[in-house]
């Protein structure tokens, strides 16, 4: 089973993103935390890609499937891959598809997560990340310590949540991202409309049933 997480930054595609491929047993592909961690870890790509990052641009496609290329193994795909934040581009998408059918393979299901823009700038203006497992925290959340309740891991701003930043990539996002919603939105039974401002654990729910009732392919 392949899943596509779909939605605007700060909709709660990561969060999700995480307990839905620990919940389905899928390979998390997570574009930007593995720019990150690239980033942190120094490598060439990582700061190719951190020149677009801090603008809040998108990564031009090429280095998006060198990332991808780099953290992924032919055992992933095997398994079933859960996406979040790729495809961002029409590219990426037409190209995900070609991929997927090389290896008699498809996207499975599309999930779009949607909130609206006002709950999307407070919530990545205000939001904390931890820098060890990427456990998302918020003011009203945020242990005294400013350190990680799930692995005691240092909580921190992203460079890329100040509100100028974030106003860049709202844009980036409806200029290039939106578009993918009617390149899925033809195809029957693979896309559904999950309300992103309910709690977490309501949108990891209705998602949860989505998944359920999503037909995985029969291995051969
Ligand atoms: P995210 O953590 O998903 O919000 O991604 C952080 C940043 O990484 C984005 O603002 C982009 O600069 C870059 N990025 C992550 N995934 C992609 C992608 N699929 N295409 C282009 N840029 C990406």
């Amino acid at each position: 089973m392949n899943i596509i997480l779909l939605g605007a930054p700060g909709a709660g595609k990561g969060t999700q993103a995480k307990k839905l491929a620990e919940r389905f047993n899928l390979s998390l592909v997570g574009t930007g935390d593995m720019f990150r961690r690239a980033l942190s870890n120094k490598t060439p790509l990582g700061l190719k890609a951190k020149e677009y990052m801090n603008k809040g641009a998108l990564v031009p496609d090429e280095l998006v499937f060198e990332i991808i290329q780099d953290n992924l193994s032919q055992d992933d795909w095997e398994r079933g891959l859960l996406f979040d934040g790729f495809p961002r581009t029409l590219a990426q998408a037409e190209k995900l598809d070609t991929m997927l059918a090389e290896q008699n393979n498809k996207i499975d299901r599309v999930l779009y997560i949607e909130v609206p823009d006002s709950i999307l700038i407070d919530r990545l203006v205000n939001r904390w990340m931890c820098g060890n497992c990427n456990k998302i925290y918020n003011p009203e959340t945020m242990p005294s310590d400013r350190r990680c309740s799930a692995c005691g891991g240092e909580l921190t701003k992203r460079a890329d949540d100040t509100p100028e930043t974030v106003q860049k990539r709202l844009i980036e996002y409806k200029e290039k991202t939106e578009p993918i919603i009617t390149y899925y939105k033809g195809r029957n039974g693979l896309f559904e409309r999950i309300d992103g401002s309910l709690t977490i654990q309501q949108v990891f729910e209705r998602l949860r049933k989505a998944c359920e009732s999503t037909h995985a392919p029969q291995q051969t």
